[in-house]
């Protein structure tokens, strides 16, 4: 008999596991309750990336005079932005269900959760559904955190999910929180035109990032009149019909007209059956190991859920892991998920990205390293496209040139690191890349010349 496997949330780790499961010879019963695809694609990777777009398709626009164009105008049309990404969003999502099916793999619209280890129940419109499973993978991701001092209304006070895009553009908004998701919103906003504050908890935008390039973004945000509250911690949010007062903890008060929450967010666990099941959990977040199972065999977590890195890519892979791994095709030399190898972009102008090593943390470690640095500047085809900002940083290591990691600021960092990504998965040295024919002119020789 064939193994059941039965996935609850239809986000990408959701969805990557079921169609590889089903390759692989299960029979897959996925349990949704909103729309496949999940969060990723309704209202996190898909939504912001659009706006961010379009954004750049203003930005560019208004340099047009800069590549030999007569200045072009453009206003934003908040119903055509919403419209393209419903479009957008139904596309995927079409082509997502139209995978699934294909593979076999049964959908079932409803709320799931765990009855026991083995025993699964979807409520649904018709009822309850009793479903049972050798193998269970809980991806329901989760969902932004809303602290008890911010009165969140949809209106004037947003998360992430009321931003997309709001009703009406805000004149002036407070960001609040300046991780990724927050300085994305922070470039979003201002660069639909709108003025935008954003508070800083610590002394860096990023923390946690390379300090170099923290601090071209906030360069870059100061250029285009961006306010930064540095050291000041949100405590509260104040608003009236006019606008909005976010208070902070050093006794500053950031006023706009809107706020946004981007602190964070929650895993969607409570009504899950973790303890009905015996599941281990922590804050809410259930507790794997490195096959991403849980501490009752055949159950597993992956993506958001799982609280290891809160990616869509990370997801996915880790969504494959799982299927491979209680499929019993675990084998290879990629056999566990090697979470400092996974690259991550930031969609800010400039555009931020990295993977693996960071130099701050092999000097922490007392780490021997090489640092090679380009900077877009010197390259042909960044003058010809009229954006030279930024740089690629190549980190190897001195003895053997292996590659360890990278970081690229400026135009298509996100889809640049890929190069990079390879090259640490893969093990490979500077020399290999420099000794690559690449081709003239591309953004892509910066990374020849610092691979040098
Ligand atoms: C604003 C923002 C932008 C982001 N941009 C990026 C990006 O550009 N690139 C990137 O890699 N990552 C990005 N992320 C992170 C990324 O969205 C998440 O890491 C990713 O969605 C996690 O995938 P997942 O499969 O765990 O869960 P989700 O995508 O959250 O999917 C979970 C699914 O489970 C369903 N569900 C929940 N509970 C149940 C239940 N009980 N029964 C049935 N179904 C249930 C939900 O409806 C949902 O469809 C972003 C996050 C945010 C907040």
């Amino acid at each position: 008999m064939a193994m059941r496997f039965v996935i609850i949330g239809g986000g990408p780790a959701g969805n990557t596991a079921a169609t590889h499961a089903a390759r692989l010879g299960a029979e897959v019963t996925m349990i949704e309750k909103d729309v496949v695809g999940g969060a990723a694609h309704l209202w996190d990777c898909i939504p912001s990336k659009a706006m961010i777009a379009t954004g750049g398709t203003l930005a560019r626009m208004g340099k047009a005079s800069g590549m030999g164009l007569r200045e072009v105008r453009a206003d934003l049309d908040l119903e055509v932005l919403s419209a393209r990404i419903e479009s957008i969003e139904a596309r995927l999502e079409r082509s997502t269900v139209e995978l699934l099916s294909s593979q076999g793999v049964r959908l079932v619209q409803g709320t799931g959760r765990l009855a026991g280890p083995r025993q699964v129940v979807a409520d649904t419109v018709e009822g309850p559904m009793e479903i049972e499973a050798d193998v269970v993978l809980l991806a329901t991701g989760s969902r932004p955190r809303i602290p008890e001092w911010a009165p969140v209304d949809g209106e004037r006070v947003l998360t992430t999910r009321d931003a997309y895009p709001p009703p009406e553009l805000p004149e002036h908004l407070v960001v609040v929180g300046s991780g990724v998701t927050g300085v994305e919103f922070v470039h979003m906003f201002s660069s639909f035109g709108c003025q935008v504050t954003l508070i800083v908890s610590r002394q860096q935008v990023l923390p946690g990032k390379d300090a170099e390039v923290a601090a071209a973004l906030e360069e870059n945000f100061l250029d285009r009149g961006v306010r930064l509250y540095k050291g000041a911690r949100a405590v509260g949010i104040e608003k009236d019909a006019d606008g909005v007062a976010v208070l902070c903890d050093d006794g500053r008060q950031a006023q706009g007209t809107h706020a946004l929450l981007a602190i964070g967010s929650v895993p969607n666990s409570e009504s899950l059956g973790l303890e009905a099941a015996g599941v281990e959990q922590r804050s809410g977040y259930v507790v794997v190991d490195h096959n991403c199972e849980s501490n009752v065999p055949g159950v597993y977590a992956a993506g958001d859920l799982s609280g290891k890195l809160p990616l869509s890519s990370v997801a996915s892979m880790q969504g494959r892991k799982i299927a491979e791994h209680a499929m019993g095709f675990h084998g290879g030399s990629n056999r566990h998920l090697d979470y400092e190898k996974a690259a991550s972009a930031i969609f800010t102008v400039p555009e931020i990205a990295d993977v693996g090593l960071a130099e701050a943390d092999a000097f922490a470690e007392g780490r021997k390293i090489r640092v090679t640095k380009v900077p877009f500047s010197a390259n042909a085809k960044a003058l010809i496209e009229n954006d030279s900002r930024g740089f690629v940083k190549i980190i190897s290591d001195p003895a053997t040139g292996v590659i360890l990691g990278g970081s690229i600021v400026g135009r298509r960092a996100a889809e640049l690191i890929s190069v990079i990504a390879l090259a640490v998965t893969a093990g490979l040295r500077v020399q290999d890349i420099h000794e690559s024919l690449l081709v003239h002119p591309t953004l892509a020789e910066a990374l020849a010349d610092a691979a040098e």
